[in-house]
């Protein structure tokens, strides 16, 4: 399993940023640039759209239209030529309030290649295409199973893929002839460990080969999944991942699908989750003052710089910006992670001039590579949840180290 990348964490940033926005009228818009598309076809029809717009009954609405549709083609003429993977671009009203104007203009090269084109002017913008190019990022593991049966598979994507089937020796309950009542029920228990026990231990050695695995579901007919759940069958950094165990009325290939329309809530929990255990180690360490956790923008630079993070927290609402500068009396560069409305207020730590602005990187990208540098893992945290919105008050930026420095 490839670990994400930096295009996906933004797309997944962005993604959840243009889900939540509701147009107050049919006035936002989506354009897909596909890949080797000439964007000069695409500027030709966002011209015409424009002729189009022109008729629009409400004065509101045709304004916000006409605005989208301007700033779309004047961030067209930003590129020399279409992106290598293609272009989305989505821009509309967003302001909640009605009769107010903010319109706002987002553009995202994708992670793979778009293959579709598309115009669009809706009350949503169109996520679909991209959605969709996050699809093998969640790895979920399933197991089914009942006295007879037990199957492994797991859930990437939207699609279940099979592992391994385990039949049980387990007989049914009637004793066979020749048996005393209770020597029976003592065998029929000790197989039935066997087989719990068995698939266990198949589970477990698939499940911890994959790096991006999100969570384990466990279901089946009955109360064997309870009992294999509640035993000792799985061990402890395998029982962790288990987000839950549900009803199902079948095994096998039906059982596992069952198990997913059931589960549903519980995998959109999931991503969630894996947040918000991020965020409760962060707050552990923060409160027994192991000195494990750091926070704030300048001691975690700090502390990832010198080697020291293992896991880098990132709020989803980080705005602070990766800006280069120049010194206009001594010429002196530097790079240096700002608050955005600090872009103008840099000193020059050679002459103490105050310098100028020469370029804005992408900060998400930039705190990625410092990361990777020094072997931590970034994590982009949602500000959605309760801990989420912490981290951000804390500054956005957190740290969980190796090590005390
Ligand atoms: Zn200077």
């Amino acid at each position: 399993m490839n670990k994400e990348t930096i295009a996906q964490k933004k797309l997944r940033v962005l993604l959840k940023k243009l889900g939540a926005i509701r147009g107050r009228h049919t006035e936002l818009v989506t354009i897909y640039v596909p890949a080797g598309l000439n964007l000069y076809i695409i500027s030709n029809q966002v011209s015409q759209e424009q002729g189009t717009a022109v008729n629009i009954k409400s004065k509101a609405v045709r304004k916000n239209v006409l605005t989208a549709l301007e700033k779309i083609n004047q961030h067209l003429k930003l590129y020399k030529r279409a992106p290598e993977n293609g272009l989305a671009i989505f821009s509309g009203n967003i302001s909640e309030k009605e009769g107010e104007s903010d319109v706002e203009l987002w553009a995202i090269e994708p992670p793979e290649k778009l293959n579709q084109r598309l115009y669009r002017c809706d009350q949503t913008f169109i996520l679909d295409p991209l959605t969709y190019m996050l699809r093998e990022r969640e790895v979920y593991g399933l197991i089914v199973l009942d006295k007879s049966d037990a199957n492994i598979g797991t859930l990437v994507g939207k699609r279940i893929e099979p592992l391994k089937n385990i039949e049980s020796l387990v007989p049914g309950k009637t004793k066979k002839g020749g048996w005393s009542q209770a020597r029976y029920a003592r065998v029929r228990e000790g197989l039935l460990n066997d087989h719990l026990k068995k698939a266990g231990e198949i589970a477990t050695s698939y499940f911890r080969e994959m790096e991006d695995l999100r969570g384990i579901i466990i279901g089946g007919p009955g109360p064997i999944k309870e009992m294999f759940f509640n035993g000792d069958f799985l061990p402890t950094d395998i029982k962790a991942k288990v987000l839950g165990v549900v009803d199902t009325s079948y095994t096998g290939m039906p059982g596992l699908e069952e198990m997913i329309v059931r589960g549903e809530d519980i995998l959109a929990e999931a991503s969630i989750t894996h947040e918000r255990k991020i965020m409760d180690k962060f707050l552990t360490e923060l409160s027994k003052d192991s000195g494990l956790a750091v926070y704030g923008i300048k001691e975690t630079l700090h502390a990832l710089e010198a080697g020291a993070v293992g896991i880098l927290l990132v709020s989803d609402r980080f705005e602070w910006v990766d800006a280069e500068f120049e010194c206009p009396s001594c010429g002196k560069k530097t790079g240096k992670i700002v608050k955005p409305d600090k872009k103008d207020a840099v000193m020059c730590p050679g002459c103490g001039s105050s310098m100028e602005l020469t370029k804005e990187n992408d900060v998400l990208e930039k705190l990625d590579s410092l990361a990777e540098n020094v072997g931590s893992k970034m994590e982009i945290i949602s500000a959605d949840s309760r801990e989420g919105e912490q981290l951000f008050e804390m500054g956005g930026l957190a740290g969980i180290l190796r090590y005390n420095i």
